[in-house]
């Protein structure tokens, strides 16, 4: 269980050396998020901070939101409430387990009080927000302008942010695309992969929070969808893990390696390219597999 301190300072921008990048005279960089906190990783600590900041402004003493058993979201929601010395509760999908996840756990032991709901109520969150009057909601995935608005903080601790011709990252809510559609030099390619499958509003709903169309989403690497991997992914991790020595997990980063090698390798990228992946972290997801299936966690 980690409850060490936040460290953005961490965040490092990893040169990935690949015979199939320069074949193809393009040069890869890895935005690593994922050093930020061993659980509260990646793009959710930016997602959450203004929401959190909003809440202390507003008085408001209860934090609320809505995620599945393995949610980064709902971890990092709890951390970040328990740095702000507020209370915060989980409204969590699905009937209570007799054992609970290692992201639930850790939610616990960050002081969340988790509240279960069967998948069917979990559709209606005006309703479930009424057994909760005085919470501060947080949408799931952190959907919502102030999501958006501290995503696009993320590329400031990029090496040099305006060196990059393409920048990638994975595709949930879209809060973080919307955020980096913000932040994106117009000499920038954005694209985005999605995890979910057939999400036909996916667009219109990262246009609606950032306003701009200057970003691309990709829905041919979902593996099968939200939390789907197959034995291939599982392979293609420990492969990027063995060469490269980036750890991905198996929701989102590992799609979006597999993507941008698989555009370069297709030609898809043209010669020149720099391409800044972001890495948005996610790896305490990665506990959902059985022990040892990966070389690192
Ligand atoms: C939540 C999450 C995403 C998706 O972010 P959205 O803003 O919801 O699109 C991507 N990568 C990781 C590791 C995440 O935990």
């Amino acid at each position: 269980m980690h409850t060490g301190k936040l460290q953005p300072d961490n965040i490092v921008t990893q040169p990935v050396k690949a015979a199939w990048l320069q074949e193809k005279s393009v040069e890869l960089y890895v935005l690593r998020l994922d050093k930020i906190h061993a659980v509260v990783s990646g793009n959710k600590w930016f997602k959450l901070k203004h929401y959190l900041q909003d809440a202390v402004e507003k008085q408001c003493k209860h934090i609320a939101t809505f995620g599945g058993a393995w949610s980064n979201h709902i971890v990092a929601t709890a951390y970040a409430a328990m740095q702000q010395n507020l209370s915060s509760t989980g409204i969590i999908r699905g009937e209570e387990p007799a054992i609970y996840s290692n992201t639930l756990q850790q939610a616990k032991l960050f002081g969340m009080q988790l509240h279960f709901v069967s998948r069917e109520a979990y559709r209606n969150k005006e309703l479930i927000k009424r057994d909760f009057p005085g919470g501060y909601f947080i949408n799931e995935g952190g959907y919502g302008p102030p999501g958006a608005k501290g995503a696009a903080e993320i590329l400031e601790h990029a090496a040099n942010p305006g060196c990059y011709t393409h920048i990638f990252c994975a595709v949930g809510t879209g809060t973080m695309l919307a955020g980096l559609s913000l932040a994106v030099q117009p000499h920038q390619q954005l694209t985005g992969i999605s995890v979910l499958k057939n999400n036909t509003t996916l667009y219109s709903e990262v246009l609606a929070l950032s306003g701009k169309n200057n970003f691309t989403i990709l829905h041919d690497y979902s593996f099968g969808g939200y939390a789907r991997h197959t034995p291939q992914l599982l392979a293609y991790m420990t492969d990027v893990w063995n060469r490269y020595h980036v750890p991905t997990d198996i929701v989102y980063t590992s799609k979006t390696f597999y993507a941008i090698e698989h555009l370069v390798t297709t030609n898809q990228v043209p010669k020149g390219a720099k391409i800044l992946m972001v890495h948005s972290g996610g790896l305490q997801g990665n506990l959902s597999l059985p022990a040892g299936a990966l070389p690192f966690l």
